[in-house]
Protein backbone atom coordinates (compact mmCIF):
# COMPACT_ATOMS: atom_id res chain seq x y z
CA UNK A 1 0.00 0.00 0.00
CA UNK A 2 1.35 3.65 -0.64
CA UNK A 3 1.97 5.57 2.07
CA UNK A 4 2.54 8.63 -0.59
CA UNK A 5 -0.27 11.70 -0.01
CA UNK A 6 -0.44 14.18 -3.02
CA UNK A 7 -1.30 17.50 -2.36
CA UNK A 8 -4.14 18.73 -3.77
CA UNK A 9 -4.30 22.37 -5.18
CA UNK A 10 -7.03 24.32 -4.10
CA UNK A 11 -9.79 24.64 -6.94
CA UNK A 12 -9.85 28.16 -8.38
CA UNK A 13 -13.15 29.29 -7.13
CA UNK A 14 -16.20 30.42 -9.58
CA UNK A 15 -16.54 33.92 -9.99
CA UNK A 16 -19.13 35.41 -8.10
CA UNK A 17 -21.92 36.81 -10.60
CA UNK A 18 -25.25 38.70 -10.04
CA UNK A 19 -27.76 36.94 -8.97
CA UNK A 20 -31.16 38.88 -9.67
CA UNK A 21 -32.21 40.09 -13.19
CA UNK A 22 -31.71 44.11 -13.33
CA UNK A 23 -31.46 46.23 -16.21
CA UNK A 24 -29.32 45.84 -19.33
CA UNK A 25 -28.25 43.75 -22.38
CA UNK A 26 -27.18 40.12 -21.71
CA UNK A 27 -26.84 38.35 -24.89
CA UNK A 28 -23.52 38.73 -26.99
CA UNK A 29 -24.39 39.16 -30.34
CA UNK A 30 -21.56 40.47 -31.98
CA UNK A 31 -18.14 41.59 -31.16
CA UNK A 32 -16.57 43.87 -31.22
CA UNK A 33 -19.65 45.61 -28.88
CA UNK A 34 -22.08 47.55 -31.23
CA UNK A 35 -21.04 50.47 -28.76
CA UNK A 36 -17.87 50.62 -31.09
CA UNK A 37 -19.23 50.79 -33.98
CA UNK A 38 -18.98 54.81 -35.57
CA UNK A 39 -20.04 57.04 -38.04
CA UNK A 40 -16.54 57.70 -38.57
CA UNK A 41 -16.30 54.23 -40.40
CA UNK A 42 -18.98 54.37 -42.82
CA UNK A 43 -16.82 55.57 -45.54
CA UNK A 44 -14.45 52.77 -44.83
CA UNK A 45 -17.71 50.28 -45.48
CA UNK A 46 -18.44 52.02 -48.35
CA UNK A 47 -15.52 51.46 -50.10
CA UNK A 48 -15.24 47.96 -49.40
CA UNK A 49 -18.27 47.52 -51.06
CA UNK A 50 -16.32 48.65 -54.41
CA UNK A 51 -14.07 45.72 -53.93
CA UNK A 52 -14.82 42.42 -54.96
CA UNK A 53 -15.26 39.74 -52.17
CA UNK A 54 -13.38 37.87 -50.92
CA UNK A 55 -12.43 34.05 -51.78
CA UNK A 56 -15.22 31.63 -50.44
CA UNK A 57 -17.10 33.39 -48.65
CA UNK A 58 -20.86 32.68 -48.72
CA UNK A 59 -23.31 35.52 -49.08
CA UNK A 60 -26.73 35.61 -47.19
CA UNK A 61 -29.36 37.76 -47.18
CA UNK A 62 -31.23 39.39 -43.89
CA UNK A 63 -34.51 41.69 -44.41
CA UNK A 64 -36.02 43.07 -41.32
CA UNK A 65 -39.51 43.89 -41.43
CA UNK A 66 -40.39 46.22 -38.36
CA UNK A 67 -43.92 45.94 -37.62
CA UNK A 68 -45.83 43.95 -34.74
CA UNK A 69 -49.30 44.04 -33.75
CA UNK A 70 -48.65 45.12 -30.25
CA UNK A 71 -45.54 45.78 -28.33
CA UNK A 72 -44.60 43.14 -26.14
CA UNK A 73 -42.99 44.49 -22.25
CA UNK A 74 -40.13 42.77 -22.56
CA UNK A 75 -39.29 43.37 -26.51
CA UNK A 76 -36.40 46.16 -26.81
CA UNK A 77 -36.84 46.26 -31.11
CA UNK A 78 -37.51 49.32 -32.84
CA UNK A 79 -41.04 47.61 -33.97
CA UNK A 80 -43.94 50.29 -35.09
CA UNK A 81 -47.57 48.91 -34.40
CA UNK A 82 -49.16 52.18 -35.49
CA UNK A 83 -48.29 51.60 -39.51
CA UNK A 84 -51.01 51.60 -41.92
CA UNK A 85 -50.88 49.99 -45.57
CA UNK A 86 -49.33 52.78 -47.12
CA UNK A 87 -46.67 52.93 -45.30
CA UNK A 88 -45.95 49.43 -44.88
CA UNK A 89 -46.04 49.91 -49.29
CA UNK A 90 -43.82 52.89 -48.63
CA UNK A 91 -41.42 50.75 -46.79
CA UNK A 92 -41.24 47.76 -49.00
CA UNK A 93 -40.72 50.47 -51.66
CA UNK A 94 -37.16 51.65 -49.86
CA UNK A 95 -36.06 48.51 -48.48
CA UNK A 96 -36.27 46.89 -52.29
CA UNK A 97 -34.48 50.31 -53.32
CA UNK A 98 -32.16 49.63 -51.03
CA UNK A 99 -31.60 46.16 -51.35
CA UNK A 100 -30.80 47.27 -55.51
CA UNK A 101 -27.87 49.73 -54.34
CA UNK A 102 -26.07 46.56 -52.75
CA UNK A 103 -27.20 44.17 -55.92
CA UNK A 104 -25.61 46.73 -58.02
CA UNK A 105 -22.13 46.90 -56.07
CA UNK A 106 -18.95 44.97 -57.05
CA UNK A 107 -18.84 42.66 -53.36
CA UNK A 108 -21.49 40.43 -54.73
CA UNK A 109 -19.07 40.01 -57.32
CA UNK A 110 -21.64 37.18 -59.59
CA UNK A 111 -22.83 35.26 -55.93
CA UNK A 112 -26.35 34.13 -55.56
CA UNK A 113 -27.55 34.36 -51.61
CA UNK A 114 -26.75 30.88 -49.96
CA UNK A 115 -29.63 31.94 -47.00
CA UNK A 116 -32.04 34.34 -46.78
CA UNK A 117 -33.59 35.42 -43.46
CA UNK A 118 -36.72 37.40 -42.42
CA UNK A 119 -36.87 39.07 -39.26
CA UNK A 120 -38.19 41.47 -37.31
CA UNK A 121 -40.84 42.57 -35.89
CA UNK A 122 -42.94 40.34 -37.01
CA UNK A 123 -42.43 39.49 -40.63
CA UNK A 124 -45.71 37.63 -40.78
CA UNK A 125 -47.87 40.60 -40.18
CA UNK A 126 -46.98 41.30 -43.79
CA UNK A 127 -50.22 40.49 -45.89
CA UNK A 128 -49.74 37.67 -48.91
CA UNK A 129 -49.70 39.99 -51.20
CA UNK A 130 -47.07 42.92 -49.62
CA UNK A 131 -45.02 39.42 -49.20
CA UNK A 132 -44.93 38.62 -52.93
CA UNK A 133 -44.41 41.75 -53.84
CA UNK A 134 -41.29 41.91 -51.41
CA UNK A 135 -39.68 38.70 -52.25
CA UNK A 136 -40.43 38.53 -55.83
CA UNK A 137 -38.67 42.27 -55.81
CA UNK A 138 -35.59 40.56 -53.94
CA UNK A 139 -35.64 37.48 -56.01
CA UNK A 140 -35.13 39.95 -59.86
CA UNK A 141 -32.15 41.08 -58.10
CA UNK A 142 -30.42 38.23 -56.90
CA UNK A 143 -32.16 35.07 -57.84
CA UNK A 144 -32.82 32.21 -55.14
CA UNK A 145 -32.19 28.93 -57.13
CA UNK A 146 -28.89 28.32 -54.79
CA UNK A 147 -30.93 29.64 -51.53
CA UNK A 148 -30.39 26.53 -49.37
CA UNK A 149 -32.66 27.87 -46.57
CA UNK A 150 -35.08 30.52 -46.13
CA UNK A 151 -36.19 30.81 -42.51
CA UNK A 152 -39.22 33.60 -41.73
CA UNK A 153 -40.39 34.64 -38.09
CA UNK A 154 -44.08 34.81 -37.53
CA UNK A 155 -46.07 35.41 -34.75
CA UNK A 156 -48.80 32.81 -34.42
CA UNK A 157 -51.89 35.31 -34.21
CA UNK A 158 -51.07 36.75 -37.53
CA UNK A 159 -50.81 33.03 -39.44
CA UNK A 160 -54.17 32.69 -41.21
CA UNK A 161 -54.17 29.00 -43.49
CA UNK A 162 -53.97 31.41 -46.45
CA UNK A 163 -51.34 33.58 -44.92
CA UNK A 164 -49.36 30.43 -44.60
CA UNK A 165 -49.88 28.40 -47.46
CA UNK A 166 -48.37 32.25 -48.81
CA UNK A 167 -45.31 31.77 -46.46
CA UNK A 168 -44.30 28.52 -47.82
CA UNK A 169 -45.20 29.35 -51.82
CA UNK A 170 -42.53 32.16 -51.66
CA UNK A 171 -40.21 28.93 -50.50
CA UNK A 172 -39.36 29.54 -46.73
CA UNK A 173 -37.77 26.29 -45.51
CA UNK A 174 -37.68 27.34 -41.61
CA UNK A 175 -40.82 28.54 -40.30
CA UNK A 176 -39.97 30.27 -36.64
CA UNK A 177 -42.88 30.22 -34.39
CA UNK A 178 -42.92 32.78 -31.59
CA UNK A 179 -44.73 31.13 -29.43
CA UNK A 180 -42.73 32.18 -25.94
CA UNK A 181 -45.23 30.56 -23.81
CA UNK A 182 -48.44 28.24 -24.18
CA UNK A 183 -50.32 29.67 -20.90
CA UNK A 184 -52.67 32.30 -21.45
CA UNK A 185 -52.08 34.35 -18.47
CA UNK A 186 -48.24 35.07 -18.74
CA UNK A 187 -48.78 35.29 -22.46
CA UNK A 188 -51.46 38.14 -21.69
CA UNK A 189 -49.31 39.30 -18.52
CA UNK A 190 -46.36 39.75 -21.35
CA UNK A 191 -48.29 41.76 -23.16
CA UNK A 192 -47.70 39.12 -26.42
CA UNK A 193 -50.60 39.50 -28.96
CA UNK A 194 -51.45 36.02 -29.47
CA UNK A 195 -52.87 33.15 -27.40
CA UNK A 196 -52.70 29.22 -26.98
CA UNK A 197 -55.96 28.40 -29.10
CA UNK A 198 -54.00 30.67 -32.24
CA UNK A 199 -51.01 29.02 -31.51
CA UNK A 200 -52.11 25.48 -32.20
CA UNK A 201 -54.15 26.61 -34.83
CA UNK A 202 -51.50 28.19 -36.60
CA UNK A 203 -48.76 24.65 -36.08
CA UNK A 204 -51.31 22.53 -37.16
CA UNK A 205 -51.64 24.16 -40.03
CA UNK A 206 -47.74 24.96 -40.81
CA UNK A 207 -47.47 21.16 -40.23
CA UNK A 208 -50.42 19.62 -42.76
CA UNK A 209 -48.57 21.63 -45.39
CA UNK A 210 -45.24 20.43 -45.04
CA UNK A 211 -42.85 23.17 -44.38
CA UNK A 212 -39.32 21.13 -44.05
CA UNK A 213 -38.72 22.84 -40.54
CA UNK A 214 -40.60 24.12 -37.90
CA UNK A 215 -38.78 25.74 -34.88
CA UNK A 216 -41.07 27.06 -31.78
CA UNK A 217 -39.59 30.10 -29.71
CA UNK A 218 -40.06 29.64 -25.79
CA UNK A 219 -38.31 32.15 -22.97
CA UNK A 220 -37.83 30.78 -19.69
CA UNK A 221 -38.55 33.79 -16.88
CA UNK A 222 -41.26 35.80 -18.38
CA UNK A 223 -43.01 38.01 -15.83
CA UNK A 224 -45.14 35.72 -13.59
CA UNK A 225 -43.48 32.66 -14.86
CA UNK A 226 -43.35 29.81 -11.79
CA UNK A 227 -42.24 26.23 -11.77
CA UNK A 228 -45.00 24.08 -12.82
CA UNK A 229 -45.77 26.50 -15.52
CA UNK A 230 -42.77 26.37 -16.91
CA UNK A 231 -43.30 22.55 -16.62
CA UNK A 232 -45.81 22.37 -18.60
CA UNK A 233 -44.65 24.56 -21.30
CA UNK A 234 -42.40 22.27 -21.87
CA UNK A 235 -44.19 19.33 -21.88
CA UNK A 236 -46.33 21.09 -24.37
CA UNK A 237 -43.88 21.85 -26.41
CA UNK A 238 -42.75 17.89 -26.38
CA UNK A 239 -46.06 16.94 -27.33
CA UNK A 240 -45.80 19.33 -30.22
CA UNK A 241 -42.41 17.47 -31.38
CA UNK A 242 -40.96 20.92 -33.62
CA UNK A 243 -37.79 19.87 -35.77
CA UNK A 244 -36.13 22.16 -33.58
CA UNK A 245 -36.71 24.58 -30.26
CA UNK A 246 -35.22 27.85 -29.21
CA UNK A 247 -34.84 29.31 -25.95
CA UNK A 248 -33.92 32.42 -24.61
CA UNK A 249 -33.69 33.38 -21.06
CA UNK A 250 -35.61 36.67 -20.20
CA UNK A 251 -33.06 39.92 -20.53
CA UNK A 252 -34.38 43.14 -19.17
CA UNK A 253 -33.15 45.73 -21.27
CA UNK A 254 -33.64 49.38 -20.80
CA UNK A 255 -35.91 50.37 -23.86
CA UNK A 256 -38.17 47.88 -22.44
CA UNK A 257 -41.62 47.90 -20.97
CA UNK A 258 -40.98 45.95 -17.81
CA UNK A 259 -37.75 48.39 -18.06
CA UNK A 260 -40.17 51.82 -17.74
CA UNK A 261 -42.46 50.05 -15.17
CA UNK A 262 -39.47 49.01 -12.96
CA UNK A 263 -37.93 53.10 -13.26
CA UNK A 264 -41.72 54.35 -12.40
CA UNK A 265 -41.95 52.22 -9.36
CA UNK A 266 -38.08 52.71 -8.07
CA UNK A 267 -37.19 49.20 -8.32
CA UNK A 268 -33.67 48.27 -9.23
CA UNK A 269 -34.57 44.63 -9.56
CA UNK A 270 -36.29 43.21 -12.57
CA UNK A 271 -40.12 41.38 -12.06
CA UNK A 272 -38.59 38.09 -13.59
CA UNK A 273 -36.79 34.90 -12.32
CA UNK A 274 -32.95 35.23 -11.31
CA UNK A 275 -30.02 34.09 -13.17
CA UNK A 276 -29.88 30.99 -11.39
CA UNK A 277 -33.97 30.01 -12.03
CA UNK A 278 -33.46 30.58 -15.23
CA UNK A 279 -30.69 28.68 -16.16
CA UNK A 280 -32.35 25.93 -14.49
CA UNK A 281 -35.27 25.86 -15.57
CA UNK A 282 -33.38 25.88 -19.53
CA UNK A 283 -31.59 22.67 -18.28
CA UNK A 284 -34.80 21.57 -17.04
CA UNK A 285 -36.07 22.27 -20.33
CA UNK A 286 -33.21 20.80 -22.48
CA UNK A 287 -32.78 17.49 -20.39
CA UNK A 288 -36.86 16.79 -21.01
CA UNK A 289 -36.07 17.11 -24.61
CA UNK A 290 -33.49 14.63 -24.48
CA UNK A 291 -35.00 11.66 -22.82
CA UNK A 292 -37.61 12.10 -25.96
CA UNK A 293 -34.07 11.83 -28.55
CA UNK A 294 -33.28 15.66 -28.88
CA UNK A 295 -29.92 16.88 -29.07
CA UNK A 296 -28.77 20.08 -27.65
CA UNK A 297 -27.02 22.31 -30.46
CA UNK A 298 -26.09 25.57 -29.09
CA UNK A 299 -26.75 27.61 -25.67
CA UNK A 300 -30.21 28.30 -26.87
CA UNK A 301 -31.61 25.31 -29.28
CA UNK A 302 -32.39 21.44 -29.10
CA UNK A 303 -32.83 19.54 -32.45
CA UNK A 304 -34.95 16.69 -33.27
CA UNK A 305 -32.76 15.22 -35.40
CA UNK A 306 -29.07 17.00 -36.25
CA UNK A 307 -28.65 15.14 -39.42
CA UNK A 308 -31.25 16.36 -41.20
CA UNK A 309 -31.91 19.94 -39.42
CA UNK A 310 -29.25 22.57 -40.15
CA UNK A 311 -29.02 26.18 -39.32
CA UNK A 312 -27.44 27.41 -42.44
CA UNK A 313 -28.11 31.32 -41.75
CA UNK A 314 -26.65 30.73 -37.78
CA UNK A 315 -23.90 29.33 -38.80
CA UNK A 316 -23.06 31.16 -42.02
CA UNK A 317 -23.18 34.48 -38.90
CA UNK A 318 -21.24 32.90 -36.91
CA UNK A 319 -18.05 32.12 -39.38
CA UNK A 320 -17.82 35.42 -41.27
CA UNK A 321 -20.36 34.84 -43.93
CA UNK A 322 -21.44 38.43 -45.56
CA UNK A 323 -24.78 38.72 -44.40
CA UNK A 324 -26.22 41.88 -46.26
CA UNK A 325 -28.85 42.74 -44.61
CA UNK A 326 -31.90 45.74 -45.56
CA UNK A 327 -34.53 47.34 -43.10
CA UNK A 328 -34.67 49.77 -40.51
CA UNK A 329 -32.19 49.57 -37.73
CA UNK A 330 -30.76 46.10 -39.11
CA UNK A 331 -27.02 45.19 -38.93
CA UNK A 332 -24.99 43.35 -41.25
CA UNK A 333 -21.35 42.32 -42.21
CA UNK A 334 -19.93 42.67 -45.80
CA UNK A 335 -16.51 42.72 -47.38
CA UNK A 336 -14.67 42.69 -43.17
CA UNK A 337 -17.15 45.32 -41.94
CA UNK A 338 -19.51 45.53 -39.58
CA UNK A 339 -22.78 48.39 -40.61
CA UNK A 340 -25.88 49.14 -38.81
CA UNK A 341 -28.56 51.10 -40.15
CA UNK A 342 -30.47 53.88 -39.20
CA UNK A 343 -33.04 52.99 -35.95
CA UNK A 344 -35.68 55.22 -36.65
CA UNK A 345 -38.14 55.38 -39.81
CA UNK A 346 -38.02 58.53 -41.01
CA UNK A 347 -34.34 58.85 -41.35
CA UNK A 348 -34.24 55.37 -42.89
CA UNK A 349 -36.57 56.37 -45.57
CA UNK A 350 -35.42 59.88 -45.84
CA UNK A 351 -31.29 58.43 -46.98
CA UNK A 352 -32.76 55.19 -49.44
CA UNK A 353 -35.31 57.99 -51.15
CA UNK A 354 -32.79 60.48 -51.33
CA UNK A 355 -29.95 57.57 -52.76
CA UNK A 356 -28.01 57.08 -50.15
CA UNK A 357 -27.41 54.00 -48.33
CA UNK A 358 -28.87 54.11 -45.05
CA UNK A 359 -26.20 52.86 -43.00
CA UNK A 360 -25.29 55.19 -40.08
CA UNK A 361 -22.57 53.05 -38.33
CA UNK A 362 -19.66 50.74 -39.16
CA UNK A 363 -16.54 49.16 -37.65
CA UNK A 364 -13.76 47.21 -39.52
CA UNK A 365 -12.65 44.70 -37.24
CA UNK A 366 -8.74 43.73 -36.91
CA UNK A 367 -7.75 40.39 -37.81
CA UNK A 368 -7.30 39.58 -33.91
CA UNK A 369 -11.41 40.95 -33.61
CA UNK A 370 -12.57 38.85 -36.39
CA UNK A 371 -10.92 35.47 -34.76
CA UNK A 372 -12.05 36.40 -31.16
CA UNK A 373 -15.69 36.92 -32.57
CA UNK A 374 -15.94 34.29 -34.83
CA UNK A 375 -13.95 31.31 -31.98
CA UNK A 376 -16.61 33.51 -29.38
CA UNK A 377 -19.84 33.01 -31.52
CA UNK A 378 -19.12 29.33 -32.38
CA UNK A 379 -18.61 28.20 -28.26
CA UNK A 380 -22.08 29.24 -27.78
CA UNK A 381 -22.52 26.06 -29.90
CA UNK A 382 -21.07 24.19 -26.97
CA UNK A 383 -17.85 23.20 -28.63
CA UNK A 384 -15.26 24.61 -31.26
CA UNK A 385 -12.68 22.75 -33.54
CA UNK A 386 -8.67 24.15 -32.82
CA UNK A 387 -8.07 22.56 -36.18
CA UNK A 388 -10.84 24.49 -37.83
CA UNK A 389 -9.74 27.85 -36.51
CA UNK A 390 -5.84 27.13 -37.17
CA UNK A 391 -6.69 26.24 -40.74
CA UNK A 392 -8.68 29.74 -41.29
CA UNK A 393 -6.23 32.13 -39.20
CA UNK A 394 -3.21 30.40 -38.79
CA UNK A 395 -2.69 30.36 -34.86
CA UNK A 396 -4.09 27.43 -32.36
CA UNK A 397 -7.10 29.05 -29.99
CA UNK A 398 -5.70 26.74 -27.04
CA UNK A 399 -2.32 29.50 -27.43
CA UNK A 400 -4.47 32.48 -29.20
CA UNK A 401 -6.40 32.27 -25.42
CA UNK A 402 -4.85 29.90 -23.51
CA UNK A 403 -5.69 32.55 -20.46
CA UNK A 404 -9.23 32.53 -20.71
CA UNK A 405 -9.64 28.99 -21.53
CA UNK A 406 -7.50 28.19 -18.37
CA UNK A 407 -9.54 30.26 -16.16
CA UNK A 408 -13.34 28.43 -17.95
CA UNK A 409 -11.14 25.38 -16.73
CA UNK A 410 -10.41 26.29 -13.14
CA UNK A 411 -13.81 27.28 -13.03
CA UNK A 412 -15.30 23.34 -14.16
CA UNK A 413 -16.74 24.95 -17.48
CA UNK A 414 -14.63 23.56 -19.62
CA UNK A 415 -14.57 19.85 -21.23
CA UNK A 416 -11.56 18.00 -22.14
CA UNK A 417 -11.81 16.96 -25.43
CA UNK A 418 -8.15 17.42 -27.96
CA UNK A 419 -8.62 19.08 -30.68
CA UNK A 420 -12.76 20.01 -29.48
CA UNK A 421 -12.58 23.00 -26.98
CA UNK A 422 -16.06 22.45 -25.35
CA UNK A 423 -18.17 24.09 -22.53
CA UNK A 424 -19.95 22.12 -19.69
CA UNK A 425 -23.94 22.11 -19.70
CA UNK A 426 -23.03 24.12 -16.84
CA UNK A 427 -20.91 27.15 -18.89
CA UNK A 428 -23.14 26.62 -21.91
CA UNK A 429 -26.05 28.04 -19.66
CA UNK A 430 -24.55 31.16 -18.78
CA UNK A 431 -22.42 31.59 -21.60
CA UNK A 432 -23.10 35.20 -22.45
CA UNK A 433 -21.42 36.23 -19.26
CA UNK A 434 -18.46 33.49 -19.78
CA UNK A 435 -17.76 34.61 -23.33
CA UNK A 436 -16.68 38.15 -21.54
CA UNK A 437 -13.70 36.27 -20.72
CA UNK A 438 -12.53 36.68 -24.29
CA UNK A 439 -13.20 40.56 -24.79
CA UNK A 440 -10.01 42.73 -25.37
CA UNK A 441 -10.25 44.72 -22.49
CA UNK A 442 -10.67 47.99 -24.18
CA UNK A 443 -14.25 46.43 -25.16
CA UNK A 444 -15.26 45.31 -21.80
CA UNK A 445 -17.72 48.09 -20.56
CA UNK A 446 -18.97 46.20 -17.59
CA UNK A 447 -20.50 42.55 -18.02
CA UNK A 448 -23.87 42.10 -16.98
CA UNK A 449 -25.13 39.01 -14.65
S1 LIG B 1 -43.48 40.20 -31.42
FE1 LIG B 1 -41.24 40.22 -31.15
S2 LIG B 1 -40.53 42.07 -32.20
FE2 LIG B 1 -42.78 42.27 -31.93
S3 LIG B 1 -43.04 43.41 -30.05
FE3 LIG B 1 -43.07 41.25 -29.47
S4 LIG B 1 -40.93 40.72 -28.99
FE4 LIG B 1 -40.93 42.68 -30.10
Amino acid sequence: MSTTTTATQPTPAKPVFQRETTAGNYFVANYPPFAFWKKEAVPDFLAALEKPPRPHVPLGLYTHIPFCRKRCHFCYFRVYTDKDASAIRGYLETVLKEFAVYAGKPFVGGRKPKFVYFGGGTPSYLSPDQLKFLTDGMKKMLPWDEVEEVTFEAEPGTLTDHKLQAIRDLGVTRLSLGIEHFDDHILETNGRAHRSKEIARAYAFAREIGFPQVNIDLIAGMVEETEDKWKEAVAKAIELQPDSVTIYQMEVPYNTGIYKQMKAEGKLVAPVADWETKRRWVDYAYSEFEKVGYTVTSATTVVKDPAKVKFIYREGLFSGADIMSVGVASFGHLNGMHYQNHHDFDPYLEAVNSGQLPVYRALEPTADEHYIREFMLQLKMGSVSADKFRKKFGKDPREQFAKPLQRLKDWGFLTNGGDRIGVTREGLMQIDRLLHEFFKPEHETGRYA
